[in-house]
């Protein structure tokens, strides 16, 4: 799967777009945070596995269409309708990033998420992958030098997109 670092970028950049349209209120640090936090809310599977060694399926009962559904209305039902789209947006950012990493970028198969678990068992690939995963057997495997490529492939996409995104919106005269 991707790093926490992808999804976080992505949940920031959801915050910052949806907001307004949303109406979900002026800019806040905590809001930001609840959007960070939701965007990888899915990778929660893992902690069994790195804190307690249990050998628990990861991207299976976190990854799927219902249950970011189940998400969606769980924080819709306690803080608004609003709330409730945003967070199954931002689970929904999460999985699309999933669904598109794998191991080797290109016309490459991806790993792929059972979306309709557990109504249906079946994984489905990407036929691209646009993203590269990282092991993540324990905490060894975590760190380890093979998994440096995947952080190291994200800030480089994000900063192409910051800097695109700085070079649309730049203030005119600038760099002429
Ligand atoms: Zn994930």
């Amino acid at each position: 799967m991707a790093t926490p670092l992808l999804h976080s970028f992505c949940g920031w950049c959801l915050y910052r777009g949806l907001r307004g349209p949303l109406k979900l209120g002026g800019s806040s640090s905590g809001k930001l945070a609840a959007c960070l936090v939701l965007a990888n809310l899915p990778d929660l599977d893992l902690l069994p596995r790195l804190i307690f060694g249990v050998l628990s399926p990861h991207g299976l009962y976190t990854h799927n269409l219902p249950a970011a559904a189940g998400v969606g209305l769980a924080v819709g039902f306690r803080q608004g309708r609003q709330w409730g789209l945003m967070a199954f947006i931002l689970v929904m950012s999460h999985l699309v990033i999933d669904f598109f990493t794998g191991l080797r970028l290109g016309l490459a198969p991806s790993w792929g998420l059972a979306w309709l678990y557990p109504l249906e068992g079946g994984r489905w690939s990407a036929p691209a992958t646009l993203f590269l995963g990282t092991r993540h057997g324990s905490w060894e495997v975590l760190f380890s030098r093979a998994n440096l490529w995947a952080p190291l492939y994200e800030g480089c996409l994000m900063a192409a997109l910051l800097a695109l995104a700085w070079f649309r919106r730049r203030p005119p005269g600038l760099l002429r």
